[in-house]
């Protein structure tokens, strides 16, 4: 098993060099250098607390670092540049483990929301596309529902048919199927895969570690604020170098 294995194409999308982040006196990111290729899907694993989710909101710019730089698209993360800031908003594209629909509008008006507000795109336009989306995320007919109606793992991928209709560079994924019941994770994995065959390029946090080992080119092992390991998932998993990640493997079967 060679893991994802997705055509990578040689284009950096997210460059990440000595990233320092601190709250307060807790230092929780210590240095992350990093480089994801267009087309990459790279899991991301470790312990609770270990800096996974501060990491991809880093990336969205959710979170001010102290140290170190970020570009996405060769577009440098400028936290005191409205400009640039909204410019990576537009580029990356994050799901979070609660799918934050907004209640009081339709299942296609959530799609089609950010599109219109953000790239101003008219309503006819906006709502062909998220007809499309929705249909990719196999909920075509759930257009005029409303999100109550829906089940958790439709709704998350109704929030991954709203990510992808800014057309972003780079979808982050954190934890998103960790509020989900059981039998609902594999509706949302398997629109994941699909997004991932189709050449867009992830970066999940997950607790999926069948997933991380199917569909990731890369798995990340995150230990205290470092990436403690780093290597293809058939290597890292079946053959795991330092104690830490021997014992947080090892974990997980317990
Ligand atoms: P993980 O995603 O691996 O569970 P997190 O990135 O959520 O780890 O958290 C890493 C560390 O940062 C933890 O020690 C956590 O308590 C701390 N932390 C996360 N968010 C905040 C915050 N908003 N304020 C203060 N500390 C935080």
């Amino acid at each position: 098993d060679a893991g994802g294995a997705h055509v990578v194409a040689g284009a950096p999308i997210v460059q990440i060099t000595a990233l320092r982040k601190s709250y307060g006196t807790n230092e929780v990111l210590k240095g992350i250098d990093l480089t994801v290729k267009r087309g990459e899907v790279i899991a991301i694993i470790g312990k609770s607390g270990s800096g996974k989710s501060t990491l991809l909101r880093c990336i969205n710019g959710l979170e001010v670092f102290q140290e170190g730089s970020l570009s996405v698209d060769n577009k440098p993360l400028l936290h005191e540049s409205a400009m640039a800031m909204r410019e990576l908003r537009q580029r990356v594209g994050m799901i979070f483990q609660g799918f934050n629909l907004f209640p009081h509008l339709t299942v296609g008006k959530n799609v089609m929301l950010a599109p219109t507000l953000v790239k101003k795109r008219g309503q006819v336009e906006a709502a062909a596309q998220a007809r499309k989306l929705l249909a990719r995320v196999g909920l075509a007919e759930k257009f005029d529902a409303m999100p109550d109606q829906l089940s958790g793992g439709q709704q998350q991928r109704v929030a991954i048919a709203r990510a992808l209709a800014m057309e972003p560079a780079v979808l982050l994924c954190d934890e998103i199927t960790s509020a989900l019941d059981p039998e609902l994770v594999g509706e949302v994995l398997r629109v994941v895969e699909s997004l991932a065959d189709e050449g867009m390029t992830l970066l999940m946090v997950t607790h999926e570690m069948s997933f991380a080992r199917k569909v990731g080119d890369r798995v990340i092992f995150m230990h205290q604020g470092r990436v403690h390991e780093m290597g293809p998932p058939a290597e890292l998993f079946s053959n795991p170098q330092t104690p830490e990640l021997k014992q947080f493997l090892s974990s997980l079967h317990d």
